[in-house]
């Protein structure tokens, strides 16, 4: 029997459709959140496409939503987790009376059964448990890559329930790099190994040279603010899966672990030969970062002839 799946969030969180289609025969449909062209969901087999244009406070988003699911019956609801949603999905799951997991990895249809495995108890664990009725998968975007299956789709303009005293009256775009940190191939991360906010430049260079992203651990971003959130990395940060993670001056505690762990190759940088990071590492590097830094972009420039 065929689930039927909702998967929410902006145009660029469609890799979620690729959790989506883990489940035998799927109708998927898809509650687009912001601007984006809906039409080209169709190619991955999403044949409805809800869109919501006006930002809503997550209270609101969360009356809309339980709504939503109960007119149209879905099984699965699925968001990336972002602070949004993370705030948003608890109160609409809570609403419905249904399960919630966050940082789904995969999941099995077995009948009417989900088999859902996720990460838990603090990253420490992949767990795998059994659920019926409906349930909220929350997971990063980037983790999943949705095939080709055309469909054409009906796109139909939501009307929010809006239930708080929270009104937003107007909105501005945040500053952003060219690319979000969860879609990054390459990530030069620093954390509070840097003494002081211009010696970052040291990594800025190397990631030019790269051509990468710069990623931070908590403290750069929460608590000095050199950096902003968007290249927070880790449990309350962002998840990311590179080809290639470079850790300059970041110890490499659980918590930052949790955000970069999917990461094809890791690379440390850290002075300190006891860092936790080294036994998270395909390469580990023993040095000053202030020495090695600089000779890496020096040599990388050279070989990369940049
Ligand atoms: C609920 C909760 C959630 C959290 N979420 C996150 C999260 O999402 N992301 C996150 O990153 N953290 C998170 N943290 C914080 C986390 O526990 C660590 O405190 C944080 O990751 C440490 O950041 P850091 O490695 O940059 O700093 P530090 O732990 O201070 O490490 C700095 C490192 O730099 C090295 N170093 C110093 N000088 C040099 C030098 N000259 N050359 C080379 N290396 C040098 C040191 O040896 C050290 O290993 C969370 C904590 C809690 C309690």
């Amino acid at each position: 029997m065929g689930m039927k799946a909702l998967v929410i969030g902006s145009i660029g969180d469609a890799g979620l459709i690729g959790l989506a289609q883990k489940v035998e025969r799927p109708e998927i449909h898809y509650l687009l959140i912001g601007p984006g062209d809906a039409t080209q969901l169709g190619r991955y087999g999403v044949s409805k496409v809800y869109q919501l244009t006006t930002l809503i406070d997550e209270a609101s988003l969360a009356e809309t939503l339980a709504d939503l699911v109960s007119k149209e019956a879905y099984s699965i609801i699925i968001t990336p987790v972002s602070k949004y949603f993370k705030t948003a999905i608890p109160m609409a799951a809570q609403k419905l009376s249904s399960s919630l997991f966050v940082d789904v990895v995969d999941i099995k249809q077995s009948g009417d059964t989900l088999e859902v495995v996720y990460n838990g108890i603090g990253n420490r664990a992949q767990l795998s448990v059994r659920v019926s009725g409906k349930v909220f998968l929350m997971a990063p975007p980037a983790r999943f890559k949705p095939s080709e299956s055309p469909v054409s789709t009906t796109i139909e303009t939501l009307q929010p329930k809006v239930v708080s005293a929270v009104k937003v009256v107007s909105t501005e775009e945040k500053p952003k790099g060219k690319v979000r940190i969860e879609d990054a191939e390459l990530i030069v991360s620093v954390g509070r190994g840097f003494k002081k906010q211009e010696d970052l430049k040291l990594a800025f260079e190397l990631a030019e040279v790269l051509g990468a992203e710069i990623g931070c651990s908590r403290p750069i971003a929460a608590d000095l603010k050199w950096l902003s959130e968007d290249h927070w990395i880790g449990l309350s940060g962002h998840k990311v899966r590179p080809k290639l993670y470079i850790a300059i001056g970041i110890s490499g505690q659980p918590q930052h672990l949790a955000g970069m762990m999917e990461s094809r190759t890791v690379v440390v940088i850290n002075n300190d030969p006891n860092a936790p990071f080294f036994k998270n590492c395909d390469y580990g590097v023993v040095e000053d970062l202030y020495k090695f830094v600089p000779a890496l972009t020096k040599k990388l420039r050279e070989i990369l002839k940049k």
